[in-house]
């Protein structure tokens, strides 16, 4: 049999290993939205604009009132595995912040125009008179205008992969991805606000929770502003914890849709683990599961069901997205959900007043 020519086997350039690593990260516009909300949200910023143009393919620019990069830092921002959130195995193993592969900024940066512009708080240093602005491509490193906090800018995205850049649909398509992936912050975080402009008009807004608003209020408030004050009408909160006994404590909370109020596709189920969005078929099939007696056919439940679990019996590093966990012991978790779930409905069929959420 013919071999093929061997060819040498040589390390690949970093431009090119990162361009292969953002195939992973940077799926379409809604992507880069959804790693710079998080970047922001790490950040402590308390409200957060999202700025775009033609569904985010020519611009998607980010602001915060975080707690900025100072100027010395920014470069280093940028490169690969370089990260402020985790500093070791452990670290990593408890990890309490959105982000902590330090890959996003790096792999948009190969292959979007990237721009930095931060600003640190007054008395962090003598750089903190003003902003700084640094050009990804150019590396070149400017004072400029602006308040505490960060903007990021992406612009042309995919413009050097022509082929990637063939993959994405319509504007309105990509637009409706990007609102989709900070509706699903913005359900987390009722203490932040976020605004959505496209093509310099408001989209969305959801204003952040009164300072002193109890966390039941805020996220009530929220829900309704996101999925729909229908929702919040035919829904019941969920307020649930194992028993205190338990080697394992999980508690959930949020709110489900009433059997009625189930829709036929699956598209307003937001699960989240530790303040994370996630996809996971544990959650969805708990949940299913606990509507399975009221729900007729294929129709699906509506819910936003928070999950707050042990870091360290759930690993987030599985996927460059973090939109898929693995739990360490995911019958317990099954079992959660399911109880949290069906002792709502449950008890709002007996007429009981049904648990404030905590
Ligand atoms: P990661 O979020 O995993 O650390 P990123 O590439 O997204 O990696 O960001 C790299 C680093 O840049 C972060 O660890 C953080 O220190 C800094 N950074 C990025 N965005 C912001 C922001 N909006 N505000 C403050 N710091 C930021
Ligand atoms: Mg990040």
């Amino acid at each position: 049999p013919r071999h093929a020519q061997r060819r040498t086997i040589l390390e690949l350039p970093d431009e090119l290993i990162s361009q292969i690593a953002a195939g992973e990260v940077v799926e379409r516009p809604a992507s880069v939205v959804r790693e710079l909300v998080d970047n922001a949200l790490d950040a402590g910023a308390h409200h957060v604009t999202v700025r775009l143009l033609a569904g985010g393919v020519r611009l998607i620019a980010v602001e915060d009132d975080g707690q900025g990069i100072p100027r010395n830092e920014l470069p280093v921002a940028l490169k690969r595995h370089a990260t402020s959130k985790i500093r070791s195995l452990d670290e990593l193993e408890s990890v309490g912040t959105m982000g902590f592969r330090g890959e996003a900024l790096a792999a948009i940066a190969s292959v979007a125009e990237l721009s930095l512009l931060s600003r640190t708080p007054p008395g962090d240093s003598a750089d903190a008179e003003h902003a700084w602005l640094l050009n990804a491509r150019t590396g070149e490193l400017s004072p400029a205008p602006r308040g505490v906090g960060t903007s990021v800018e992406v612009r042309e995205l995919f413009y050097a992969t022509p082929a990637r850049r063939k993959f994405l649909k319509t504007d309105a398509t990509e637009l409706a991805h990007c609102v989709e992936a900070v509706r699903r912050h913005a359900l987390a975080r009722p203490d932040v606000g976020f605004a959505i402009w496209h093509e310099g008009k408001l989209v969305e807004q959801w204003r952040a929770a009164p300072p002193g608003a109890s966390p039941e209020d805020s996220m009530a408030q929220r829900l309704g502003d996101v999925l729909g004050r229908e929702f919040l009408d035919n829904s019941l909160p969920v307020a649930w914890r194992s028993s205190s006994d338990h080697p394992h404590p999980i508690r959930v909370w949020g709110r489900v849709g009433l059997p009625d109020f189930a829709r036929a596709r699956a598209d307003q189920q937001f699960a989240y683990v530790n303040g994370r969005f996630v996809r996971d078929k544990v959650v969805s099939h708990a949940a299913r599961a606990a509507f399975e007696d009221v729900l007729h056919g294929q129709r699906q439940p509506v819910y936003a069901l928070f999950m707050e679990i042990d870091p360290r019996r759930v690993d987030v590093n599985v996927h460059p997205t973090k939109i898929e966990v693995r739990f360490r012991d995911s019958r317990e978790v099954h079992q959660a959900v399911r109880h949290a779930v069906e002792d709502t409905l449950a008890a709002s069929r007996a007429g009981q007043p049904v648990a404030a959420t905590p």
